[in-house]
């Protein structure tokens, strides 16, 4: 089969491989129907993310089931399905404690050995470990370039509001409109927030969230904090989402948020950082951060993509074939793509 390869930063490559077999059996093999190019690949792309050159690469995917192992009892042959971006077991203590994304053992697919050597999604077929846990029907007549978004983007849009614990009435800032902050505007605004107020730096994106039901606020330009602070009475926002993944970013969100407010930062922080901690401290803030547990929210994200509540079609910019992969990371490189969707 053909896959989509790392072989160093900056290169990728589209490669023949042996075709998955079940090992276990927990595990599905699905024909990959479309997987979609993310952020985080680019991490891997640039090498910031370390990956062994020849890992195949992508976690997001809908597809069709060839064969399940015999413990699979939730999904079968034939059966349309989408997956989640890492695999968790169902039955360790993260996992019953609904942590799934903290599972003892965890996989993340194509990151590589430091995420569970677990080949990637940007292939003809995958292998899916734990396939009851990981795996969902794709409702009926839902295009496989929306069902992807709830393994990934969506669910981790959805999550940055819920593990927020926002509430209809709730102010909302998000931070950061790459497709995880426009998801999370979407999220937002299903979820029922009175105001949601979303800011970057790049129009384009702004204007999209205003399509979303979002006021738009230029980082520089505008006034962000005035902006939150006149819709809330002056308090500022219950819930901030940082989507950026810096500490500026994050140190912007305190500044947000009301007191006994909330900062939900799903952007991904790497190493130290200086943050004016005592202001979070001061004005009684929760900082929740981390990896988004999609696998507990995917059947509600399911439910509101089928519904047509979360649209995340608007954010796919560019379809291409598998076989064009080099071609679509350099676009997506050259920040020309919001969301590309490769087909076998
Ligand atoms: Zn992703
Ligand atoms: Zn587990």
């Amino acid at each position: 089969m053909r896959a989509v390869t790392f072989q160093g930063p900056g290169e990728v490559r589209v490669e023949e491989r042996p075709e998955p077999r079940l090992e276990h059996p927990d595990e599905a093999i699905i024909a990959v129907e479309a997987s979609g190019v993310c952020g985080s690949d680019l991490h891997i792309y640039h090498g910031r993310v370390p990956v062994e050159p020849g890992t195949v690469i992508g976690h997001e995917y809908v597809g069709t089931v060839l064969a399940v192992g015999d413990a699979v009892t939730r999904v079968a042959v034939g059966d349309r399905v989408l997956g989640c971006f890492h695999v968790a077991c169902g039955s360790c203590t993260a996992c019953l404690r609904g942590d799934y994304h903290r599972c003892e053992r965890g996989r993340t697919f194509g990151h590589g050995s430091n995420l569970g050597s677990l080949p990637g999604t940007q292939a003809e077929q995958a292998l899916v470990p734990f396939a009851d846990v990981v795996l969902r029907k794709v409702p009926n007549g839902m295009a496989a370039e929306t069902a992807l978004f709830a393994g990934d983007v969506m669910g981790t849009g959805y999550h940055a509001v819920a593990h927020a614990g926002m509430k209809a009435g709730d102010t909302v800032c998000v931070l950061g409109l790459g497709p995880v902050g426009l998801c999370a505007v979407q999220a937002a605004v299903a979820g029922g927030a009175a105001h949601v107020f979303a800011v970057d730096s790049v129009a384009q994106r702004l204007d999209q969230a205003a399509r979303f039901g979002a006021t738009p606020v230029h980082l520089t330009e505008g006034n962000p904090k005035a902006e939150v602070r006149g819709a809330s009475g002056g308090r500022g926002a219950d819930v901030v989402v940082e989507a950026v993944g810096t500490p500026a970013a994050i140190e912007a969100a305190i500044g947000l948020a009301r007191n006994a407010g909330t900062v939900s930062g799903v952007g991904v922080q790497v190493g130290r950082a200086e943050l004016n901690i005592g202001l979070a401290w001061l004005k009684g803030l929760d900082l929740r951060l981390g990896l988004a547990n999609v696998i507990a929210h995917v059947d509600r994200v399911l439910a509101l993509l089928d519904a047509g509540k979360l649209d995340p079609s608007p954010l796919v910019s560019h379809r291409m074939r598998l076989d064009d992969a080099v071609e679509a990371y350099a676009i997506y490189d050259r920040r020309e793509a919001l969301k590309i969707i490769l087909t076998p």
